[in-house]
């Protein structure tokens, strides 16, 4: 799988590479961790010129379905403040009902893919001069291990990944 050469390789090269970081952009920047937890570089401290993420709202599972009946549309239990475990905090079913198991529902409030269940995402990275450089550096590391790269290379436009599931 792609995502998970990629993130190897790039972990290689001293590189933070995190899927799923809570919520939106501004959330999951400062949930970065300070350094890594695991991995080759376990115990680093992590270099902000060189990350590369996406957050919740990237990799959100969408559902066109119908108001949940149990929160109705609320996505919470509005006794326990819970999310709703009909809808998964979504507040709509759909035809399909989603198998928690199958989604990464780490981050509270919503029910992601996995990177082995999509087949990209739009990623976030420094924007500076110096992440630029940093990251026009890996481009052929991310295509060597799958990926396709669709990005203008500018500081204030994402870059978007993609892979093969
Ligand atoms: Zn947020
Ligand atoms: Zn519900």
């Amino acid at each position: 799988m792609s995502f998970a050469k990629m993130q190897e390789a790039l972990l290689e090269e001293g590189w933070f590479v995190g899927w799923n970081l809570p919520c939106c952009q501004s959330c999951a920047w400062s949930s970065l961790p300070y350094e890594f937890e695991s991995g080759p570089n376990k115990g680093k401290e992590v270099d902000y010129s060189k990350v590369l993420f996406n957050h919740s709202q990237d990799c959100e599972v969408y559902i066109e379905g119908e108001e949940c009946p149990d929160c109705e549309g609320e996505g919470y239990d509005m006794d326990t403040d819970e999310d709703c475990m009909t809808c998964l905090g979504m507040g709509e079913v759909s035809e399909d009902a989603l198998d928690p198991a199958e989604y990464d529902t780490s981050v509270d409030g919503f029910v992601c893919y996995n990177p082995t269940d999509c087949d990209g995402s739009y990623f976030c990275f420094d924007g500076s001069k110096e992440g630029v450089e940093n990251l026009k550096a890996i481009l052929p590391i991310i295509e060597a291990s799958g990926c396709e790269v669709n990005w203008s290379g500018d500081g204030d436009s994402r870059i978007e990944i993609n892979w093969e599931y």
